[in-house]
């Protein structure tokens, strides 16, 4: 077993991120050791396969040498710099060309910051900013979608829609609104495709209305909603939210925090969308989790905007870590080697995944299974037909999530049953394969759970 000290000295002094604290002193820490592939192995010598990634960031996959490498060379030549003073680093303006040249249309501008939260924070600034700029402050209105995801930081929290991130903290602010997510499984106006996509748009439509159409500065879309239960909308949905923004004047805001860097199948999930937002902003899959770091892409049009009503002025706005050299090292590695196999494998893989996942649906705990590329979910319920969800009593996290540890699997388990997957891209046939048979054997077990058989019954 572990060390207890260490789990001691976990209880005493290290706060969780999204953790009940009083829970947390309970169960006590799991300490991760060391990691190789899409294997992870605990204190206790016990090995994992990590089906999430980490926290859907290890796109590459754990213990990558060239990576290693890649940062110790940085961190001996330069291990920081700043960016202000009209300073810089190599590696960082590199990274910042090589995105620029691969993200859509003329997504030119990168501004790199330590992760996603921070990005969309960013993102906020910029936009009010844009508003101003252009002599239109009054365009002080942000629109977000419910079950959406957006961060964590004191505003960005406002934006995503998880009351475990409001409740408590005073979010979301009055100009902070959301209109219904896309979730097709449990959508009020049934999984059809096109009457989706026409409910969302005819939501956007009428907030925008209610709020005056003069009044919109942004509205924000992840391409897959994560966080909120891996939801992936229907082909053409974010095509016909961004048509309604240009046409409403509204900015668009692409988060693709979860799935930019390979997660769905190419480097970011707007080219398969056929969208160019106004921005995007990413963090996660750019420096494979390996070290912090995140960027917001800005177009040429609103870049000119900002530059322009700036003048000499500065824009007031940066962090003492933007553009860190050594993330950047590693993000031009990691670049690297989505190009040289790693997108490539994901793909296979992806599809294999998505496979194996749905042969689960002739389990009688499985709903709904969905996904794109190496981002997937399975949802659970006790009646398929009525849609029931898992009972809070059989506490689907908790549960869910160490038994599918003790199967050798890392997985996201929500709280409302939905099973979350994000493995590496680099995943062997046998992780895959590893990944969907412990989780057929998780299933079972839960299938035995007394508070889900008592709901099935
Ligand atoms: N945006 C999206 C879509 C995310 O999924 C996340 C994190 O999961 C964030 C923003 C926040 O990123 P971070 O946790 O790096 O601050």
């Amino acid at each position: 077993m572990y060390s207890n000290s260490l789990i001691e000295l976990d209880r005493a002094h290290l706060v969780h991120p999204v953790a009940s604290y009083r829970g947390h002193e309970k169960q006590g820490v799991r300490v991760l050791a060391s990691a190789s592939g899409a294997t992870v192995t605990d204190a206790s010598g016990k090995q994992l396969v990590d089906g999430f990634a980490g926290l859907w960031c290890v796109n590459a996959g754990y213990g990558h040498e060239s990576i290693v490498e890649a940062a110790t060379r940085q961190l001996r030549e330069l291990p920081y710099a700043t960016a202000y003073f009209g300073l810089g680093s190599e590696p960082a303006i590199r990274l910042a060309a090589e995105l620029a040249e691969r993200a859509p249309g003329d997504l030119n501008h990168v501004y790199f910051t330590l992760g996603g939260s921070d990005a969309v924070d960013s993102t906020i600034r910029f936009v009010r900013y844009y508003w101003i700029a252009r002599g239109q402050p009054q365009r002080d209105q942000f629109i977000s979608i419910e079950q959406g995801y957006h961060g964590s930081s004191t505003v960005g929290a406002g934006l995503t829609a998880l009351p475990a991130f409001h409740a408590g903290f005073g979010v979301p602010f009055d100009w902070q609104h959301k209109i219904p997510s896309h979730y097709a499984y449990r959508n009020p106006v049934g999984e059809d495709p096109q009457a989706i996509i026409a409910a969302s748009v005819a939501a956007l439509r009428a907030k925008v209305e209610a709020l005056g159409p003069d009044r919109v500065a942004a509205f924000y879309a992840e391409p897959i909603q994560g966080s909120g239960g891996v939801l992936v909308p229907p082909k053409g949905w974010m095509k016909a939210m961004r048509e309604v923004c240009r046409e409403l004047d509204i900015l668009f805001i692409a988060d693709e925090v979860i799935t930019g860097f390979g997660r769905t199948g190419p480097l970011f999930a707007c080219t398969e969308d056929e969208i160019v937002p106004d921005f995007m902003t990413t963090a996660k899959g750019l420096t494979s989790g390996y070290v912090p770091m995140g960027a917001v892409f800005m177009s040429d049009r609103v870049y000119d905007v900002i530059a322009d009503a700036a003048g000499a002025s500065a824009v007031g706005h940066g962090y003492t870590y933007s553009a860190h050299p050594v993330s950047a090292a590693v993000g031009l590695e990691v670049l690297r080697l989505y190009e040289n196999g790693l997108l490539e494998n994901g793909v296979k893989a992806g599809a294999r995944l998505m496979a194996g996942l749905e042969a689960l649906r002739d389990h009688p705990l499985v709903g709904d299974v969905r996904g794109r590329g190496m981002l997937a979910a399975v949802e659970l319920v006790v009646d398929k037909q009525k849609k029931t969800p898992l009972p809070a009593a059989a506490e689907p996290a908790r549960r869910i999530f160490d038994r599918a540890w003790d199967n050798g699997l890392v997985i996201r388990a929500f709280a409302n049953g939905i099973l979350g997957y994000a493995p590496p891209l680099c995943c062997t046939d046998a992780d895959i394969d590893a990944i969907t048979e412990r989780t057929r054997r998780t299933l079972d077990q839960t299938l035995e759970d007394p508070d889900v058989r008592a709901a099935l019954a």
